[in-house]
């Protein structure tokens, strides 16, 4: 092989190796965009994200630095399964200083946010996840360092953004 070849040759295997060991999907902007254009969901139209464990209304509650509380916190112990609330693509999976692990889904009409997670399940970056499916654990990362283990659950419409996902969910099913 003359030398041209030789580097063709280990170029396009290093492509194919990024290829095989790259995690993140392309974004799927033109579906992220359709999602968003949907209604916004309805009443006691999505299912508790972490089941069989109730909660109450904490939309607004005063929190650290002046800030209200914007979702619900739902209790349960450290590893319990999160489901996502609703068909969509996952748009967030990565960490921050208040939320810790967390989880964003962009939804039909609103984006969903599930904070504090103990660690991550199923669905990557990009991807789709269905109603229901397992997307990570309760955990107490983030500012939950000092709470005992919970869910932060956060609905933000595309028109409107930040609501409360209180009478939102059906917490039965
Ligand atoms: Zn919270």
């Amino acid at each position: 092989m003359n030398r041209a070849v030789k580097a063709f040759v280990l170029t396009a295997a290093l492509a194919a190796l990024w290829g095989c060991t790259s995690k993140t999907l392309p974004r799927p902007t033109a579906e992220i965009n359709a999602l968003r254009a949907e209604p916004a969901p309805e009443m006691q139209s999505l299912m508790n994200p972490v089941k069989g464990h109730k909660f109450d209304d904490t939309w607004g509650a005063a929190r650290s630095g002046g800030r209200r509380h914007e979702g619900v916190d739902i209790f349960a112990k450290s590893g319990t399964p999160i489901r996502s609330t609703t068909d969509g693509i996952v748009t967030k999976r990565g960490t921050n200083k208040l939320g810790g692990k967390v989880i964003g889904v962009q939804g039909p009409g609103a984006w969903h946010y599930y904070a504090h997670l103990k660690k991550f399940a199923g669905a990557k970056l990009h991807e789709k996840v269905k109603a229901g499916e397992v997307i990570g654990y309760v955990g107490d990362t983030g500012n939950a360092k000092k709470t005992p283990p919970h869910l932060h659950y956060g609905i933000y419409f595309t028109n409107g953004g930040a609501v409360n996902p209180y009478p939102l969910i059906n917490q039965e099913r």
